[in-house]
């Protein structure tokens, strides 16, 4: 039934979702109803969802090894005896389920795929294992992000959302269980065929598995259909910026296509070229034009409402590392609200947002306790189930590393993100992101940590320098946004292993430019697919710096209070003052001269 009931009779909508005037339509009433009640009782609802776990899982092998019982559901024998986990302590059950295992390994119920995770162990991409229900589950969350946007952004469903969406490739375990990204899994749904409506893109444009004719394709509908795209985006800040960067490098062609009624033969997949045929129907001169009006001074302030001038809002995850897309993206949406809607990974959808049209630096996500069994370790606790609070006991203010427990059976396994407690909606606590562990650089999906970057270091240094009689004396890093795609930059303080003499003046040039790819090599595999694949990264670069220069950046830590005693070069930089020292101090600078290797192999 459609448009019936302001929303400020939706009485059990706590204020925030109150105080719009909105109305809403039954089905998001519903919805709407269901997150009050989810949140109304947060603790109720955990036992419920862990007794349900575990009335599938504690039959199964890993529980039995922690000594439950088959039917053993009580919420304190699982406290009591189940250890804490990392993806590395499971690892072995689940490579044994990759591997063909159908015994109840990790749960009961049979794991139907595997989604690969952007985290890595050992190198290689995480393998969370998913049950038959685990989609359902996921979507009915997804389900009311909507409603909840309807509340703030009236005449949503009177348009199209343009979102740039795109699948990573896919591979079989070999047990012959097919391992996919989240996204891929969701974009390759029926659920989401169904839906197909809702977007601008064709879905074979997102099907499509080469990078760029996805893209252009996805472009080229979106400006067809300009006047209907009533939001912009794509599920994180990078993936935005990077489609609008494309349109500053290709908007000459596409207003060539759009011109001529005709897709570029740059775009030679036959399934997206049909399926752009039905958009792309005849020559729009007068659509060219604009175009070339709006893009061709390069001048791309505001270029979102411009192009697309019923755009309501922006959408897309800019919390966490994202972050740093925002300067760049409220350039390019002149003010619009951009909207991070929803928190989640591969291993559970965690929450919403149900303020969406806040601050991009004020976002809290709402943990809906139906979707997984939540507890936290306080920051700064030792990793042990004694110091695990539960949802219902979390406390303002403070700090907690998320540690789930799934209906596909990862019991008391630890996420490695630290959240902030904001406040509550109702009894639900609301968090911040605060920041994943141990990552230190991300320019898209990648995380790269500390030990990583230093191991890759190290391999370069050993490989291409020490025969050279020169050695990495010290290193910090960053990622660069400047340009588009973003990439890492290493900054280098060289040391002469031999004398000046036998070393002679500097490494040269081509050889720091294969230290770039060295590095590059030694990375994680979502770093090289982004690099390869999708080209969400730029070619790494080394810039090498003067001798001393991180003698200086200590003294400014100490002359800002740090003690010299306990002072740790940081592998990462981010304050502008220390940048701009660093990058004072520069002599020369090298990017890597050519894509890394990279596989798919799960
Ligand atoms: P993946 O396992 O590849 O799906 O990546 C999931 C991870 O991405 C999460 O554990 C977070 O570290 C990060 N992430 C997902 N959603 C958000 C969000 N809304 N804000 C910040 N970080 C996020």
């Amino acid at each position: 039934m459609a448009v019936t009931t302001p929303a400020a009779d939706v009485s059990a909508i706590g204020a925030a979702l109150r105080s719009p005037a909105a109305t809403v339509s039954e089905a998001d009433a519903e919805k709407l109803r269901l997150i009050e009640e989810l949140t109304s009782d947060v603790d109720a609802a955990q036992d419920r969802v862990l007794s349900e776990i575990l009335g599938r899982n504690a039959g199964a092998e890993y529980l039995t090894r922690c000594g439950l019982d088959a039917g053993d559901i009580a919420r304190a024998t699982f406290r009591a005896k189940v250890p804490v986990v990392s993806y590395d302590d499971l690892k072995p059950y689940i490579q044994r389920i990759a591997d063909g295992d159908r015994s109840p390994v990790l749960s009961t119920h049979p794991i139907t795929e595997f989604l690969t995770s952007s985290g890595t162990s050992a190198g290689e991409l995480k393998l969370i294992p998913v049950a038959m229900d685990d989609s359902g589950r996921r979507h009915a969350l997804h389900g009311l992000i909507g409603p909840v946007l309807n509340l703030y952004v009236p005449g949503l469903d009177k348009g199209k959302g343009l979102y740039f969406m795109f699948v990573k490739s896919e591979t079989r375990t070999r047990g012959g269980l097919t391992a996919w990204t989240v996204l891929t899994s969701v974009y390759k749904s029926d659920r989401f065929k169904s839906m197909a409506n809702a977007y601008t893109s064709p879905t074979a444009a997102i099907l499509c598995s080469d990078a760029f004719q996805s893209m252009y394709a996805q472009m080229v509908c979106g400006l067809c259909q300009r006047h209907d795209v009533v939001r912009v985006g794509a599920v994180f800040g990078a993936s935005l910026v990077r489609a609008i960067r494309f349109l500053q490098l290709n908007w000459g062609q596409l207003a060539a296509d759009i011109e001529a009624g005709e897709l570029s033969p740059r775009v030679d997949d036959p399934s997206v070229r049909e399926a752009v045929s039905g958009i792309l129907r005849r020559p729009d001169a007068e659509l060219a034009e604009f175009i070339r009006a709006e893009c061709s001074n390069g001048d791309f302030a505001d270029i979102i409402t411009r192009i697309w001038p019923n755009t309501k809002y922006v959408d897309a995850v800019v919390t966490g590392s994202m972050a740093q897309y925002i300067p760049t993206l409220q350039y390019y949406s002149g003010g619009l609200p951009i909207v991070s809607t929803s928190y989640a990974s591969s291993e559970c959808f965690f929450g919403i947002n149900l303020r969406p049209m806040c601050d991009p630096s004020e976002v809290s996500y709402t943990i809906m306790p139906n979707m997984a069994y939540f507890e936290f370790l306080p920051v700064g606790e030792a990793a042990d189930a004694r110091s695990l609070v539960e949802l219902a006991g979390v406390e303002i203010g403070r700090e907690y590393e998320v540690v789930v427990t799934t209906y596909a059976g990862l019991s008391r396994y630890r996420v490695g993100d630290v959240l902030r407690v904001t406040g509550f909606h109702n009894a639900a606590p609301e968090f911040r992101f605060v920041r994943r562990q141990n990552v230190l650089l991300s320019v898209d999906t990648d995380k790269t940590d500390e030990a990583e970057l230093q191991r890759a270091v190290e391999r370069a240094s050993s490989a291409l320098l020490r025969p050279r009689g020169a050695s990495v004396a010290d290193f910090t890093s960053r990622v660069c946004t400047d340009r588009i795609p973003g990439h890492y930059v290493i900054y280098w303080e060289l040391h002469k292993l031999l004398t000046e003499a036998a070393a002679g003046d500097t490494v040269d040039g081509e050889t720091l430019g294969r230290c770039c790819l060295e590095v590059e090599e030694a990375l994680n595999p979502v770093y090289r697919r982004n690099r390869v694949t999708d080209g969400s990264i730029g070619p790494l670069e080394i810039r090498v710096v003067r001798p001393g220069t991180f003698e200086v950046l200590m003294g400014v830590a100490v002359s800002r209070g740090t003690s010299i005693g306990q002072y740790k070069v940081p592998r990462c930089v981010t304050l502008p003052s220390m940048v701009e020292l660093l990058d004072s101090r520069v002599v020369s600078s090298h990017f890597s001269p050519a894509l890394p290797r990279w596989t798919l192999a799960p």
